[in-house]
């Protein structure tokens, strides 16, 4: 073991955190033991004759994950880091993956433990970690922040993971024999006619604010949807057809949470509006000019009434320091879809009134409403329709900053490459209630947490596992995590 190697990691340590003496990777791995990761991954299928087994399910599942949650971006990053180490410097991996002997496994005895895991069963672990959040009462302790309405919001989003211009999964035949592979063709009737191929996943989010943890994933088989639309209509029937799919899974496994629905304008259709009153999701999705229409004119009508300019509207005036906003609501109840199915409508205004007093329109907005729309809510309402709640941050850091999605993992097998994708799920999820412990604060300092990730891994290989061992947040009986908002 190289003494300089460590001396420096130490010195990179934080000296600012509050457990001076914890060295960083120690709180993580805890964290990990207390979210039951190892245990969860244990329950995984393993088929695998168990006399003649080396590495445990849980074990190869962990050593995935480590790709993961260290950021590693390739199996074959993590691989080469571990491959160089001295008996010493693997003494912390081994512990990490829960190994008792003293070699660690190679990536393709990983991968192929892991081409026996239905990728379903690390959805089913994403469910079952946001259920012990809620049991743990995270979210109830931290009501205010996370479920500022006493409700779940629930968003989701299309994703084109994968464009292949090469089936990269072939029968004997040279076929193209991936079930996910959505075939894209390109200058359809001339000589240069092509086709790719693409893996299109819904993703379904706990959203509040910056705050988001992925619940499932669901990647659309080329049989379930028309491949011969054009690509925005296709994202659309994916995003549809996998709402229908997953949401009653998420209700049956969660009976009793309240949850909303916070969508655009591609769930406004009485289909979807049906399944959300079927499973008791509350909703708030944008209405389109071009989505129903005969719902549209029914407003507009009700609009001429005086007694819906006196009873069933609202206005205010904020003054922001020397501008005046003017927000202007009016709304609809129980508006009649057909088919017994009724919505409850809200429009919305905010203008500038300048001092002239010329009015400038800014903001202008129409969303169907689960919930009956009055004097004292709807301006709350028209606030959570309008929050742009960042999803597509989602996809973006599992794209970029060292998780690296976009990887393709296992490309031959199209099942375990899901798999990988979950397992990078399930990094995310476990990462981000992580860094908002006040542990996990003060020891990434002014770190990014893509480089904060990295260098935990160092420690693990670089810090003798005797004194990550004797962090006091090991050796304690009883740790309790505490979660911190604030951005220092
Ligand atoms: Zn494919």
């Amino acid at each position: 073991m190289n003494d300089t190697i460590v001396k420096n990691f130490e010195n990179n340590c934080n000296s600012q955190k509050i457990l001076s003496e914890n060295v960083d990777v120690a709180a993580l791995i805890r964290f990990i033991q207390q979210m039951k990761i190892p245990e969860l991954f244990s329950c995984f299928s393993d088929p695998r004759q168990q006399s003649k087994v080396t590495y445990s399910i849980s074990s190869l599942a962990l050593w995935a994950f480590a790709t993961c949650i260290f950021r590693q971006g390739s199996k074959r990053s993590l691989y080469s880091t571990l491959e160089q180490l001295s008996p010493a410097q693997r003494e912390g991996v081994l512990h990490f993956l829960g190994i008792t002997g003293k070699e660690l496994p190679h990536s393709c005895t990983v991968d192929a433990a892991l081409a026996n895991v239905n990728y379903e069963e690390l959805n089913r672990m994403l469910l079952e970690m946001f259920d012990q959040m809620n049991t743990r009462k995270f979210f109830y302790n931290h009501a205010a922040t996370l479920l500022p309405d006493n409700t779940y919001y629930i968003g989701t989003d299309g994703y084109h993971l994968h464009t292949y211009a090469h089936p990269h999964a072939v029968d004997e035949q040279g076929n193209n024999k991936c079930p996910y592979c959505l075939p894209r063709k390109h200058h359809v009737g001339t000589e240069k006619e092509t086709v790719s191929w693409v893996h299109t996943v819904i993703t379904f989010v706990f959203i509040c604010g910056d705050f988001k943890i992925p619940l499932y994933m669901y990647p659309l088989k080329a049989q379930q949807v028309n491949t011969e639309q054009n690509d925005e209509k296709l994202k659309q029937e994916c995003e549809l057809t996998a709402a229908h799919v997953v949401l009653p899974l998420i209700r049956e496994r969660f009976p009793k949470l309240h949850f909303t629905f916070l969508r655009d304008g591609l769930y406004a259709n009485r289909p979807f509006l049906r399944l959300c009153l079927t499973l008791c999701f509350d909703y708030e999705i944008v209405r389109k000019t071009n989505s129903l229409t005969t719902l549209g004119r029914k407003c507009d009508e009700l609009t001429k009434l005086a007694l819906y300019q006196k009873s069933y509207s609202h206005q205010e005036i904020e003054v922001i320091k020397t501008r005046n906003i003017k927000r202007k609501a009016a709304w609809f109840n129980g508006v009649d879809l057909g088919d017994a199915l009724k919505t409850n409508v809200l429009r919305f205004e905010e203008s500038e009134v300048r001092a002239d007093g010329t009015i400038c329109l800014q903001y202008k907005g129409e969303w169907l409403c689960s919930k009956r729309l009055s004097k004292p809510n709807c301006f709350r309402r028209a606030e959570i329709g309008r929050l742009r709640w960042k999803q597509e941050d989602f996809h973006n850091t599992c794209k970029n900053r060292g998780f690296n999605i976009e990887h393709d993992m296992a490309r031959t097998n199209p099942d375990l490459l899901f798999t990988w994708k979950l397992m990078t799920f399930i990094a995310f999820f476990v990462f981000e209630i992580f860094s908002l412990s006040t542990v996990a604060k003060s020891a990434r300092g002014s770190r990014s947490l893509m480089k904060f990730a990295k260098d935990m891994l160092q420690q693990l290989v670089n810090v003798l596992w005797a004194k990550i061992q004797s962090s006091p947040i090991l050796k304690r009986e009883r740790v309790q995590f505490r979660f911190s908002w604030n951005s220092s």
